[in-house]
């Protein structure tokens, strides 16, 4: 079964349209089933009825023309119970409705499975006998997975269509949303431009030559041209990232390199196997070993050798990349965004990216933070390779992205990005300006960080500290552990680029889907695992050479606070201290004069919200890490796009534990922030306030719209705000109140689609 199964969802998945794909369906299961008759369904949205779209046994006249509304039929009955009927007899049923046009008074029985797709009822699939039989528990079982697997076939074979105009009725081009992830935030309205990959490595044949000579130097003229391309690429993006950055290239120029990547395929070529084919074979070792790791960095390498791969192989074929024309709104979308590919598109031209593979961990959805372009990564839905042209709406607040938008849709987010240009030059005003309520409540906003373009994105947007720097970016940036003067070095550029403002500085947070090349974590069951301080309390070396590189970096400046990630439990806040006080009485008594800096802990594990009490009495501050106390809290992995919509930090059970941490902290006279992207959502950020948060830390961009919205609402206002959304039970509830009541005050400016994740 399973084997029959993977044929025919292979089969489909070759269709080139819905049509195709709906017909390859109808016949495959007929056969596999045995029955006379397999029909397919769909539910029409506009009129909202089960519309016959393939038939293998009915009339096939009767194709298109025979539909019924779900309180209609047997069809309707399985698509509105969303469950399998198994009828002996179908004419016996009180929901039985003849159609003559179909000629289906000749089948007894019937067996109706619901398609769904991501919840959403799409059609019912059925098989007709003649006999009258009840289908056995097997037939069921696999009409019920057939249609399960379908479901999302059909899907992205009718988000083609939308696409491209085949629509099931021929009625054109349709407007269609895809969920990912968010990669980036922001809004953006664009021309889709495809960036395939340059060449395809995959179908190169064995060719044996013998003129080995001609082979080695046709290799090697096109190492240099990848070499000279990397380093053109480099210096395009030298203004806006910082040489750590860029070392992203200098990793590629080191695979190509002869004790690399480069020098492999110089050896297979020596066997006497043509430059294309030993560049094939080498890099689909490379890729092979790459994708077999479960370690998430390490498969993330395997698209960086496929690059290069096909990068060589252009001009090996003599067909250099491709040219390709940008328009002045280009959303760069592929099935695997590579940091190499960004720097393709002429400056200025750039203002979206979408990814098909690939996660908000992604280097490229780094990369694309750092630049400030909004990303949607994770579109396993979207059939990319038609979408070359089209216009597109790239929503990197909620990981969306809509294809042929509507008039409506096109005004709504161009007035977001409108909107958002707008805060974007009114920053030199807002900037000066404190983040204050009307009724006096003093709100300060700090930024988070990691890349250095981050730094004076901040320093434009006026943020008053440093709430969280992600210490782990410059290491995953990396090929190895840095040392201590290296991490010295970055640290130092961080507390003086803001200096007298305090930084806050984050140890090592690896693990989860943070990993490192050099360094891989394998785990089945990764955010439960070996992460963060776990990771760095059984390494005590990594921990001491970091904060010792930390507190001599403050030397002089006195602005560092250092912050603890992942803590479960106070044995661990106390071994950690233990160490940062072994760390400074080292520096000490090396000669570097820096008082203990302030310590915190983040609150991101549901153990340590009950604990809260305890860990404050024991550290200066306390810092919330909503993105991964939602998803503890919650059980939804971040990453994953399918329980994406499960993952909602206005749950019920989150604000509550922010209040719970808040109270708790406070009652034992210690400060709180919140670093997790809540923070830098206006609308949960007025929550944030009333709750009595001492700062809120977030990502440059969102920090105006926050500021803008505070200097908005009063926090008497604030608090009403809070009392009602804790006194609901249901997260949909929460926010279309705090949505109502913010339009009511009029700030529906902020709350647009774009605007931010909440509303
Ligand atoms: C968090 O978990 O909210 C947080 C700020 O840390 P990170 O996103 O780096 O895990
Ligand atoms: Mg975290």
């Amino acid at each position: 079964m399973l084997n029959t199964l993977r044929k025919i969802v292979q089969e489909v998945n070759s269709a080139k349209d819905l049509k195709t794909a709906l017909g390859i369906i109808v016949l495959r299961v007929k056969e596999a089933m045995g029955s006379q008759v397999c029909s397919v369904y769909l539910l029409d949205p506009e009129t909202n009825r089960f519309v016959l779209m393939a038939t293998e046994g009915l009339n096939k006249r009767s194709i298109g023309k025979v539909s019924m509304a779900p309180n209609e039929g047997l069809v309707g009955l399985v698509g509105t119970r969303e469950e399998p009927l198994n009828l002996e007899n179908a004419a016996d049923h009180p929901r039985y409705r003849y159609f003559a046009e179909t000629g289906e008074e000749k089948f007894a029985s019937f067996l109706g499975a619901p398609i769904i797709h991501h919840r959403r009822v799409v059609g019912v699939l059925v098989i007709q006998q003649k006999e009258r039989r009840q289908f056995d528990e097997g037939e069921e079982a696999f009409l019920v997975t057939m249609s399960a697997q379908l479901a999302g076939v059909i899907a992205h074979a009718e988000a083609t269509g939308s696409i491209r105009g085949l629509g099931r009725q021929g009625k054109g081009i349709q407007e269609a949303r895809f969920v990912g992830v968010p990669g980036s935030p922001g809004a953006a309205v664009g021309r889709a431009v495809v960036m395939l990959p340059p060449a395809d490595l995959e179908v190169v044949p064995d060719k044996t030559v013998d003129d080995i000579d001609a082979e080695l130097k046709l290799f090697q003229n096109a190492l240099e041209g990848v070499r000279e391309d990397m380093r053109k690429l480099s210096a395009k993006l030298a203004t806006q990232l910082r040489p750590e950055e860029r070392a992203l290239f200098d990793v590629y120029l080191m695979m190509l390199e002869d004790a690399a990547l480069g020098g492999e395929v110089i050896e297979v070529i020596k066997t006497g196997q043509w430059a294309q084919g030993a560049l094939r074979q080498v890099v689909g070792e490379h890729v092979n070993r790459f994708e077999l790791m479960d370690d998430d960095y390490l498969r993330e390498r395997a698209s960086d050798v496929k690059d290069l791969g096909r990068r060589l192989l252009a001009y090996l074929q003599e067909a250099r990349s491709q040219s390709l024309v940008y328009a002045d709104n280009t959303i760069l979308v592929s099935e695997e965004l590579t940091p190499a590919m960004l720097g393709e598109v002429p400056e200025g031209k750039l203002v979206g990216l979408v990814s098909v593979l690939g996660s908000g961990n992604s280097h490229v959805a780094i990369l694309a933070r750092a630049m400030g372009i909004p990303t949607v990564m994770g579109l396993v839905d979207l059939p990319y390779s038609k979408v070359d042209g089209i216009e597109m709406i790239v929503d990197g607040y909620k990981g969306e992205v809509f294809t042929n938008p509507s008039e409506v849709l096109r005004k709504q987010y161009s007035d977001v990005v409108e909107e958002e240009r707008q805060l974007a030059q009114g920053l030199d005003a807002l900037r000066e300006l404190p983040c204050v309520t009307p009724d006096g409540h003093r709100m300060p906003l700090w930024v988070n960080t990691g890349l250095l373009a981050d730094v004076a994105r901040a320093q434009q947007r006026g943020a008053e500290g440093v709430g969280l720097y992600r210490t782990e970016v410059p290491f995953m940036i990396n090929q190895r552990f840095p040392s201590e003067k290296e991490q010295l070095a970055i640290y130092r550029e961080q507390l003086a680029a803001f200096h007298p403002l305090p930084v806050t500085m984050r140890t090592l947070d690896i693990g989860g889907d943070k990993a490192l090349s050099y360094f891989p974590i394998k785990e089945e069951n990764p955010f439960l695992g070996w992460r963060g301080i776990r990771v760095t309390l059984d390494h005590p070396e990594i921990f001491l050479v970091q904060t010792r590189a930390m507190l001599k970096a403050s030397e002089g400046l006195n602005n560092l606070r250092i912050l603890l990630p992942m803590i479960s439990g106070i044995h661990e806040l106390e071994e950690a201290l233990h160490l940062i006080h072994r760390a400074w009485g080292e520096v000490r008594d090396e000669g570097t004069d820096v008082p203990m800096p302030p310590v915190g802990v983040m609150v991101e594990i549901p153990a340590a919200v009950y604990q809260t009490k305890e860990l404050a009495r024991q550290v200066d501050f306390l810092s919330v890490g909503s993105n991964d106390l939602t998803q503890y809290l919650l059980a939804v992995d971040r990453n994953n796009p399918r329980v994406a919509d499960l993952y909602d930090y206005l749950h019920p059970a989150v604000l509550q534990a922010l209040n719970t941490v808040v109270r708790d902290a406070h009652g034992e006279g210690k400060p709180v922030s919140i670093c997790g992207e809540m923070a830098g959502d206006p609308a949960a950020a007025i929550l944030l306030m009333a709750m009595g948060f001492d700062s809120l830390s977030m990502n440059a961009t969102n920090l105006p719209k926050v500021k803008w919205m505070l200097r908005q609402v009063n926090m008497s206002k604030a608090k009403e705000l809070l009392v009602e959304a804790l006194s609901h039970d249901n997260p949909q509830v929460i926010h279309s109140s705090l949505q109502l009541a913010l339009k009511n005050l009029g700030l529906a400016r902020m709350i647009g689609p774009g605007a931010n994740k909440t509303l």
